[in-house]
């Protein structure tokens, strides 16, 4: 019994990978399917290296709406002279170059 699970645990932890893969795939805008398949018959590793050469583009699209998003919340403080907001941590007023710190 014990050598059963021993020799399916592998293959059935490969089958989850690819479909693991496959859904990381469609994240990316890749076929769900073919991401699946490359996976389950030509290695995970293929299907990893499949989902890296073609899914980066939208991937980078993502991360840099991440970063425009997390830019948006940027806490900002007034500048006491001119009323300019500048980003928490600014030391100088971009406005008018007040010693935001003082
Ligand atoms: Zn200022």
């Amino acid at each position: 019994m014990t050598s059963m699970v021993s020799t399916h645990l592998p293959i059935l932890l490969w089958i989850l990978v690819s479909f693991l893969f496959g859904f990381i795939g469609e994240e990316r805008g890749l076929k769900y399917w073919k991401t699946f398949l490359i996976s389950l018959f030509l290695t995970p590793i293929v299907g990893y290296i499949y989902i890296h050469k073609n899914g980066t583009k939208q991937q980078i699209v993502k991360q840099t709406n991440q970063n425009i998003k997390k830019k948006k919340h940027v806490p900002t403080w007034k500048c006491p002279e001119c009323g300019e907001e500048n980003p928490r941590g600014t030391h100088i007023c971009s406005s008018c170059g007040n010693d935001l710190m003082a």
